[in-house]
């Protein structure tokens, strides 16, 4: 039999949006439930360890970090800056990002939801759900190996990938090759302190090996985590070799080529770099990093003229400042910038499904293109639209206008 709960707003995914969406809606008086299939919260953030908050501060060449994000998203940031004990780092390019601890990551979201009003499923997955007259009125879930009903009045769909609109059998946004993913891990025992320098050494290393044809050249493909060489430990990124394209049994192969990359270049670090001579793997992410996956289609879907035009939406929800960052089956990645200074938004329609009346996206799964989610998917701006579908959602399930939600949103975040 199972067991059955009742809730007003179910928030599948504890990553980054799905923490702020249920914040938002417990912030609201409502009770919100988190079902999260990892042991543990912060989504790619901490399975896949990417190591930096993106789309915080204003795109600008000059020196200071100025936060473009108000509200929950700029809270978060703060707390993650002063419990990790980093400060935000800046590009040639205007590009600024927060490097963080995963663990500080990982608390800050804990405390976060241990809240009376916030319950949470960790190791539950979502199996299918209701729909009666346009709305989903119910999900069936295994929690810790039980199936569980829960019955509530909104829902939002923070998975990444749009798993309650797959469920729904809803019309989704796919494409035939998703962005490359990446595997991240990190190294102990390193002598070398200034990251510039170690990056220089690597990437000299695995140019020559490639040139000799001692490594093939997807070897190229190897990226320092910015700010992450500290006490002789570094992380690093590298781009998996293997198209995305969620076909059965494609995340495997992602992982098992994850795996056999960081061996090999690891062993092939501690051979060729002097730095790397007393080095060791500390540790591999749990996750190969997937960047884009499919998206729900809501009343409107955000394109690239949006991003690259830096459109502003009476409806806006949130203010969202990265360029469109697109990491494909080479080294350098593409990116695609709007004027320095400016910024665009993202409006409350993108949160709101086309059909479901009470169904609501956040973060890498909003209603957007290939394109335009290759910028809104970074964390700063998935922290604003988790919290704006938390508000827009505790509005519907309190019977309360999505217009009245949507001004509320705009004076805490814009
Ligand atoms: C390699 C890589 C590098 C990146 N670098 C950066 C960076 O430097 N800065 C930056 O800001 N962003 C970066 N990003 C992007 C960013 O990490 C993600 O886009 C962001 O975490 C998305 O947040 P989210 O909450 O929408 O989804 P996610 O972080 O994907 O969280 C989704 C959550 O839902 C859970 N879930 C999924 N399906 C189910 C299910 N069926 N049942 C239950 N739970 C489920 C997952 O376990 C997860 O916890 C990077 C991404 C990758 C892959």
């Amino acid at each position: 039999m199972d067991i059955v709960q009742h809730t007003d707003v179910v928030v599948l995914g504890g990553g980054p949006a799905g923490i702020a969406a249920a914040v938002a809606a417990s912030r609201r008086g409502l009770k919100a439930t988190v079902i999260e299939r990892n042991s543990f919260l912060g989504g790619k953030a901490t399975a896949a360890e990417v190591g930096t908050v993106c789309g915080l501060y204003h795109f600008s060449k000059s020196g200071g970090s100025a936060y473009v994000v108000n509200g929950f998203a700029k809270e978060f940031a703060e707390t993650l800056q002063a419990r990790s004990g980093t400060q935000p780092l800046h590009n040639a390019e205007g590009l600024h990002y927060l490097p963080y601890n995963i663990e500080a990551f990982k608390k800050i979201c804990l405390e976060l939801i241990s809240h009376d009003n916030i319950i949470i499923h960790f190791n539950a997955v979502l199996k299918n759900v209701q729909t009666e007259n346009g709305k989903i009125i119910s999900a069936s879930v295994i929690a810790e190996g039980k199936p569980l009903t829960i019955f509530f009045k909104s829902l939002i769909d923070c998975s990444g990938d749009s798993v309650i609109s797959s469920a729904a059998n809803l019309p989704v946004l796919k494409t035939d090759n998703y962005q490359a993913a990446a595997q991240l891990f990190t190294m102990e025992g390193v002598a070398e302190d200034n990251e510039g320098r170690l990056g220089l050494l690597i990437v000299k290393a695995l140019k020559a090996a490639i040139d000799q044809d001692i490594l093939p050249e997807f070897y190229d493909r190897v990226y320092i985590v910015q700010g992450s060489l500290k006490n002789n430990c570094v992380s690093l990124k590298i781009g998996i070799p293997l198209p995305v394209t969620y076909a059965p049994g494609n995340l495997q192969e992602l992982k098992t080529v994850a795996q056999s990359f960081v061996e090999n270049l690891s062993r092939f670090l501690i051979k060729n770099v002097t730095a790397f001579k007393n080095a060791s793997i500390q540790h591999i992410a749990p996750e190969v990093g997937t960047r884009t996956g499919q998206r729900s289609i809501g009343k409107y879907i955000l394109t690239e003229e949006d991003v690259l035009q830096c459109r502003k939406f009476d409806d806006a929800i949130a203010n969202a400042s990265w360029p469109v960052e697109e990491w494909g089956q080479q080294r350098r990645v593409s990116m695609c910038y709007f004027p320095e200074h400016d910024f665009y938004q993202v409006p409350a329609v993108c949160l709101q499904s086309a059909t479901i009346t009470n169904l609501f996206f956040a973060g890498r799964n909003i209603s957007a293109t290939e394109k335009a989610i290759a910028s809104a998917r970074v964390m700063g701006i998935c922290l604003q639209t988790g919290y704006a579908a938390g508000c827009l959602a505790a509005a519907f399930a309190s019977g309360f206008s999505q217009n009245d939600a949507v001004k509320q949103v705009q004076k805490e975040q814009l």
